[in-house]
C-alpha cells in the first residue's frame, strides 16, 4: 500500500516547499495539497515550478483539499462554487493531479435527508461534468459532525452510488468514519474502486458528538478500531493510497520535519500489519 501525506498534518507549522522536502525525505509516495497552502505558494511561485519539482521527484501530487461546502446553494451561490471548482481543476491539471475532494455544507433547518440527497446529486452531476473535461475525479468527503448535511458513510456512499459516474467516488476518512458512528459492516459491501481517497488518522476517546478535527491523533495512538478497518479494506480488495491527515494543533507546535517524520513512522506501523 502506498502512503500519502496530507498537508493538514503540518498546516500551521509548514508550507508547500517544506512539506515536499520532508515528505520526500521520509519516503512518502504522494502529497495531498491543502488549498490554503497551495494558494500561498502560488503567490510567489509558478505552477510550472511545482510541476517541474514533481518531474524530478518520486513523490507525486494526489489530491487537492478541498472544494468546501459545495451543496445546498442558491443558483447564484452555486455559480461561485463552479467558478472555484474550475479554478481548482485548472491547477490540478497543471500539476497532473487527478483528484479534487469535495466537502458538504452544514445542515439547513427543516430540510429532509431526501432533499439533501437530491440537492447533492444535482450539484455533483454539474461539477462532475466539468471534471470530465479536465480528466479530474471528484472524491466526496462527508464530515462526521452532527451539524453537517452529509455526515455518515452510508449517506455519502448512497449519494455516490446514485450519481453513478465513473469520476465520482468517496473519501473514507477514519476519523469521520468513527466520529459519525459508522459501522465496520457498512464497509463490507462497498466497491473498493469507489474509495478514491483513504485518510488515515486516529481519535481521542471522547463522546462521538463532541469530537472536533483537533481531536485527531497519530494513527495507532487513539481509539479508532483501525485494525478492523484495515481488515475489511483488505477483504473488499482495496488497493489504493493511505494518506495520513490530521489537524491537531499540538502537532503543529512541532518542528515540521518532526511532524512529517513521525507521521510516516506512525502510519507505517499501522499499515504494515495488513499491507506491505
Ligand atoms: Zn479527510
Amino acid at each position: 500500500m502506498l502512503i500519502g501525506y496530507n498537508q493538514g498534518t503540518s498546516l500551521k507549522n509548514s508550507n508547500v516547499e517544506t512539506d515536499l522536502k520532508y515528505a520526500e525525505k521520509y519516503g512518502f509516495d504522494f502529497i495531498e495539497f491543502q488549498m490554503s497552502q497551495l494558494y500561498k505558494y502560488l503567490k510567489t511561485h509558478s505552477l510550472k515550478e511545482l510541476k517541474d519539482f514533481f518531474g524530478t521527484s518520486w513523490i507525486k501530487p494526489y489530491s487537492l483539499n478541498a472544494l468546501e461546502f459545495f451543496n445546498l446553494k442558491t443558483p447564484e451561490e452555486f455559480k461561485e462554487v463552479k467558478k472555484k471548482f474550475i479554478h481548482m481543476c485548472e491547477i490540478a491539471k497543471g500539476l497532473d493531479c487527478g483528484v479534487i475532494i469535495i466537502v458538504p455544507s452544514k445542515k439547513m433547518e427543516g430540510m429532509s435527508g431526501e432533499e439533501v440527497k437530491k440537492d447533492s446529486i444535482d450539484s455533483i452531476n454539474k461539477l462532475a461534468h466539468i471534471g470530465e473535461r479536465y480528466n479530474i475525479k471528484l472524491a466526496y468527503e462527508y464530515l462526521g459532525f452532527p451539524d453537517i448535511s452529509v455526515n455518515s458513510f452510508v449517506q455519502c456512499y448512497d449519494i455516490v452510488q446514485a450519481v453513478n459516474r465513473a469520476n465520482v467516488g468517496i473519501v473514507l476518512d477514519c476519523f469521520h468514519f468513527y466520529a459519525s458512528g459508522s459501522k465496520i459492516e457498512d464497509l463490507k459491501n462497498v466497491d473498493a474502486k469507489k474509495i478514491f481517497v483513504f485518510h488515515i488518522n486516529d481519535s481521542r476517546d471522547l463522546p462521538l458528538n463532541t469530537l472536533q478535527d483537533s481531536d485527531r491523533l497519530w494513527p495507532g495512538d487513539g481509539v479508532i478500531p483501525l485494525d478492523k478497518i484495515f481488515k475489511v479494506l483488505k477483504y473488499i480488495g482495496f488497493d489504493g493510497v493511505a494518506t495520513v491527515e490530521l489537524f491537531n494543533p499540538d502537532y503543529w507546535k512541532l518542528d515540521p520535519e518532526k511532524t512529517i517524520r513521525v507521521a510516516m513512522e506512525k502510519t507505517k506501523s499501522v499499515i504494515w500489519r495488513y499491507f506491505q
